[in-house]
């Protein structure tokens, strides 16, 4: 009778331990966010997670701390969120709440912060039953770097006439601690550069397409992401680009067809389906692919006018909307951002300025395409080359062979596309060529006073 007494005692024992050692396990949450938030104006989303792989979590929340304020002994605490998950109470499963997520959002201004530092104290508890049921408890404390003061900017350049589809020079200052600075126009915008003497120039370009009267501002931003954004005052001077019509013949469909069609991802497809396809969404990839290229602005590297392709024709001109048809009717439309230019075929391609080659290659309906940076932001761009005689990195001068001339990519026929970039946006190569505007509108405004050395 004993013997089955402690028997059963000590099978009681066991069932207890084994029921209770879970219980009061002593693994204490785990807290996660940044290492560091720095916030400025704008709102912040941060994400926080409270996990716990032992009995679960019972009690979270997220507190900011902030220093007192003058005359205030003890911290302000802003509750962020706070949640009461279960409690320990025998019946309770193991395991459960085992993870609890959280965007929390943080606003300055909203939650009145003062410049300066605070805290952001994340807590959790779980609902183990060791220390007599309070749980394990733990406090992880991130620091916050609050700075909601914008940068300063100044314009140093006074009213500036553009035409649409135009550039010009816009000279400015801005604060020390402003980590990005330049000109936006609508989604456009251009990267400034510093000169020497601390002032900063951005050459800027209005879009084609910009809207009417499109707002041109000069924007700083900091590390906090706080911006300045002044109005500079450009006056656009408005054009209608020309718009023609292009019947597509069999033949060039035909040709479209079998450069295009495993590049267009178009099988089964009609060879006016393929060339659709190319029209806009290819057109779209290679566009992307050349702003890729194109690197912030430097120093210039080039000096006096750029030079057009040596006895050539203009065949097509900058901007103009091209509607294509087939018999009478519009199948697809697409801008033309270059100057079409013929002479003989595989004529010389030369570079209109120097520069430095960050792409030279295939690119869709480009065909064999160079890239010349020539500094300030400003790209010149030859398309559908027969051949190529430069490779990305090479330094070139003006007049220096690049390839020949050729009718790859999206080509009727044999002839050099040439088109002028300044930042990301296509602007007419006309002021380009024009050793006049370029001295009024760009080197007469750098710090310099005249033309960059070469
Ligand atoms: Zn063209």
């Amino acid at each position: 009778m004993r013997a089955i007494v402690s028997l059963f005692l000590v099978v009681v024992l066991a069932v207890g331990i084994v029921w209770l050692w879970p219980r009061l396990e002593s693994d204490p949450p785990v807290l996660s966010g940044p290492e560091r938030i720095e916030l400025g104006a704008g709102e912040q989303r941060i994400d926080v997670a409270w996990e716990d792989s032992g009995m679960g979590l019972a009690e979270v929340s997220a507190v900011l701390r902030l220093p007192a304020a003058p005359g205030a002994d003890s911290p302000r605490e802003i509750l962020l969120h706070e949640e009461r998950l279960r409690s320990n109470r025998p019946g309770d499963p193991i395991g459960r709440d085992t993870e609890e997520r959280q965007t929390l959002v943080l606003d300055a201004a909203a939650l009145e912060l003062p410049d300066g530092e605070s805290t952001l104290l994340l807590r959790a508890r779980d609902a183990s039953w060791s220390g007599f049921g309070e749980g394990n408890a733990v406090e992880r404390a991130i620091p916050v770097v609050v700075d909601t003061r914008p940068p300063s900017v100044t314009i140093e350049s006074g009213v500036t006439y553009v035409r649409r589809g135009g550039a010009a020079l816009v000279a400015y200052r801005v604060d020390d601690d402003a980590e990005r600075s330049g000109v936006r126009v609508g989604d456009a915008f251009f990267p400034g550069w510093r000169e020497p003497g601390g002032r900063f120039v951005s050459v800027f370009g209005i879009p084609v397409e910009a809207a009417e009267n499109p707002v041109v501002e000069v924007v700083g931003v900091d590390a906090f992401g706080n911006e300045t954004a002044l109005r500079f005052d450009a006056r656009i001077r408005d054009r209608t680009p020309p718009e023609i019509s292009i019947a597509l013949s069999d033949g060039f469909l035909d040709r479209v067809d079998r450069t295009f069609r495993s590049e267009a991802d178009a099988p089964g497809a009609t060879p006016l389906a393929v060339f659709q396809r190319v029209n806009t969404e290819l057109r779209v990839r290679n566009d992307d692919r050349i702003a890729d290229a194109i690197p912030e602005p430097t120093e210039a590297a080039w000096s006096g006018a750029f030079e057009q392709m040596r006895g050539s024709k203009v065949t097509s001109e900058f901007a103009e909307l091209r509607h294509y048809t087939r018999g009478g009717s519009r199948v697809s439309r697409a801008r033309h951002y270059g100057y079409d230019l013929a002479s003989t075929s595989r004529a010389p391609i030369t570079a209109s300025n120097a520069g430095t080659v960050i792409f030279a290659g295939d690119n869709g309906i480009y065909g064999n395409l160079v890239l010349i940076d020539h500094g300030l932001g400003i790209t010149t761009l030859y398309g559908h080359l027969s051949s190529l005689e430069v490779a990305v990195g090479d330094r070139v001068t003006r007049g220096q062979v690049l390839g020949r001339s050729g009718a790859t990519g999206l080509a009727g026929g044999d002839h050099l596309h040439f088109a002028v970039l300044v930042g990301r946006t296509y602007v007419d190569p006309l002021e380009w060529w024009d050793a006049k505007w370029i001295r009024d509108h760009i080197t007469s405004r750098l710090e310099s006073g005249g033309e960059p050395d070469a």
